[in-house]
This record gives structure tokens, C-alpha cells and sequence, in this order.
């Protein structure tokens, strides 16, 4: 009998990852707070939230595993509700580690966590033997104070809500890919930064928005699936309308990538009810030209539906075979 075995696939946010999800840990694991799905978990006045950092490799344009490991876990509290204030870090060194790479990632820790006004309060670390991991992981989980009016929950989810991005998109997945692969032919540097001045902002102007979520695994494709999913509302997406770079789409051509499964670092999904939606793009468009409605919440439709610029439509579905590990 073939024992069932975990791949790759199970950690690139497709529709594996999101399924063993629900089939290990929520079953063992589930609570009320858990059970919510959102980036990270609302525990009274509190926003808390905690990732793991694998990037291959550790330096890419534009940023580092040091940044990422940061910006990652202050985005999640960010895009939650809260104002991120603590983080603990550890991290897992491979024996034969340079301590000047270590100290380089360190470095961009300390910028990184200025960046966000954080602190970083608590850590580990330890080295196993050569070969027994790739040079270094880290873990990082925040702490944040919760914005009062800030309540974004799936279940705020209504028809005809506005879908904005705040940002092009991919930058950071594609950056990352032609650096493993060692295409340098392109400049495209990560879009990799900390979303704590914006999203707290937002919030404090727009507590009405619904939802947010950042695309980082799975790009935007995931994210949107996941609201689908969560919310039980259909979604129509515009592909004129999704703000994506044209060195970005040149790029992903070479690769043979779809543009709306790579990962973001530093943009945000936003649900906002239409009567608003006008007013909060050109608040974002203030700093982020590029930010776009894309689409909105259509009970008519099931799934994701994304109308492609020649006027026809298709199923923007969860990647089920997408080999991008590893990318944050
Ligand atoms: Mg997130």
C-alpha cells in the first residue's frame, strides 16, 4: 500500500496546502480563534500572528531572508487589524554557515524591524549538522495592539464589494525565481517592504473595510480562492484591471508563469464595500500609483471568475501543480 506522503506542493499555498489545512490541523486543533483563518489571530486587545522563512535564496534583488522574515510576520498583524509592536525571532543555521552572512541578515533584521517600529524581544538559535538543513531558516511571530474599529472577517463579506490591490503585482515571486535561475537579463528587485504605515492608516480612515489579506504564497489566484472560500461569495475579476508590471509579464512569459500565482511581500488584498471603494483607491493612489480595483464580489458567479482582456472568461483556480517552493 503507497503511503501517503508530504510534498512540495503541500507548502506553496495551492489547493493541497489549503486542504491538509483543514485535514490535520484545524481537526486536531481548531478553535474559535483558529478557526477564523485570518492572518493572524484577534485575542481581545491583542493581534498575534507567527511565520516560517525558507526562501531559496537567502539574498535576492531588493531584499533578503533578514527583511523577509520581518516584514512577513508585521504584514500578517498589519493586514488583521493590528499595530505590530513585539516580534521573537529563531532561527536554524546549517553547520559551515558564514558568520558574515549571518551578520549581513542580522543587519537587515535590525532595518527591517526600525522600518516597522518593532522590537524584537525574545529569540533562539541553533545550528544542526552540514546537509541537515539549507543554510538557514527563520521564524518570526509578532505581537500587536488591536485598532479598535478594525474587524475584518470573512463574514463581512457582501455583494458587490470593490476588490483593490495596492500594488503591481509578482514582483517579489519573479525576483526570486530568475535569481535561483540565474537569469539576469531583467531588474526587477522584490516588492518586499513593511505595510505598517499604509494598512494603519487604512484602517484608521476606512474602518469599514472588510476584509484584508496579503498575497504572499499563491499570489493573488490563492488569496482570492481563499475569500471565495471563506466568505462563500462568487468573485469577478478583470484582467485589464490587475496591475502587473511589464517586465513582470515578459518575465513570467520566459518562465512560463502565471503572473497571479506569484507571491507578493509587500501588497495587500483589500474587501471594501463599493460605497467607499472610489475614495479608498485614491487614498492609495497617493503613494501607490499602481493600486487598482480589480474586481468585486458577484453573487451571480461560483469560484473565482477572471474576464480576460479579449472579453472571455475563466476559472482563476487554486495552482494545483505550480512548482514555486520555497519562494518566502
Ligand atoms: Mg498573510
Amino acid at each position: 500500500m503507497n503511503e501517503e506522503i508530504i510534498t512540495l506542493k503541500h507548502g506553496e499555498g495551492t489547493k493541497a496546502s489549503y486542504n491538509l489545512i483543514r485535514e490535520v490541523f484545524l481537526k486536531k486543533l481548531s478553535n474559535p480563534i483558529l478557526a477564523q483563518l485570518t492572518d493572524a489571530a484577534t485575542i481581545g486587545k491583542f493581534v498575534y500572528s507567527c511565520d516560517s522563512f525558507t526562501v531559496d535564496p537567502i539574498f535576492f534583488p531588493g531584499s533578503d531572508i533578514g527583511k523577509l522574515s520581518v516584514f512577513g510576520t508585521v504584514n500578517d498583524i498589519c493586514v488583521s487589524g493590528g499595530i505590530p509592536k513585539y516580534l521573537s525571532l529563531a532561527m536554524i543555521v546549517e553547520e559551515g554557515f558564514l558568520k558574515s552572512d549571518l551578520i549581513r541578515i542580522v543587519n537587515s533584521i535590525n532595518l527591517a524591524s526600525r522600518i516597522s517600529k518593532v522590537d524584537i524581544v525574545s529569540g533562539d538559535f541553533k545550528v544542526v549538522e552540514r546537509g541537515k538543513a539549507d543554510k538557514i531558516f527563520i521564524s518570526t511571530s509578532g505581537i500587536g495592539e488591536k485598532i479598535q474599529n478594525a474587524n475584518p472577517s470573512f463574514k463581512n463579506i457582501k455583494n458587490k464589494d470593490k476588490i483593490i490591490v495596492t500594488g503591481s503585482i509578482g514582483e517579489h515571486g519573479i525576483s526570486v525565481m530568475l535569481s535561483r535561475k540565474k537569469i539576469f537579463e531583467f531588474n526587477i528587485k522584490s516588492d518586499c517592504q513593511s505595510l505598517k504605515k499604509l494598512v494603519t492608516s487604512l484602517w484608521m480612515k476606512f474602518p469599514q473595510i472588510n476584509f484584508m489579506r496579503d498575497p504572499t504564497r499563491g499570489g493573488i489566484a490563492s488569496v482570492l480562492n481563499e475569500i471565495y472560500l471563506g466568505s462563500k461569495k462568487g468573485i469577478r475579476i478583470f484582467e485589464e484591471n490587475i496591475p502587473v508590471r511589464r517586465d513582470v509579464k515578459a518575465a513570467c512569459e520566459i518562465l512560463g508563469i502565471d503572473p497571479y500565482y506569484l507571491a507578493c511581500e509587500g501588497r495587500a488584498v483589500l474587501i471594501v464595500p463599493d460605497k467607499i471603494s472610489r475614495k479608498v483607491l485614491n487614498f492609495l493612489k497617493k503613494t501607490s500609483k499602481s493600486a487598482s480595483i480589480i474586481g468585486e464580489i458577484d453573487d451571480n458567479v461560483k469560484g473565482v471568475v477572471l474576464e480576460t482582456v479579449s472579453g472571455g472568461e475563466r476559472i482563476l483556480d487554486f495552482s494545483h501543480s505550480f512548482n514555486l517552493p520555497r519562494i518566502c
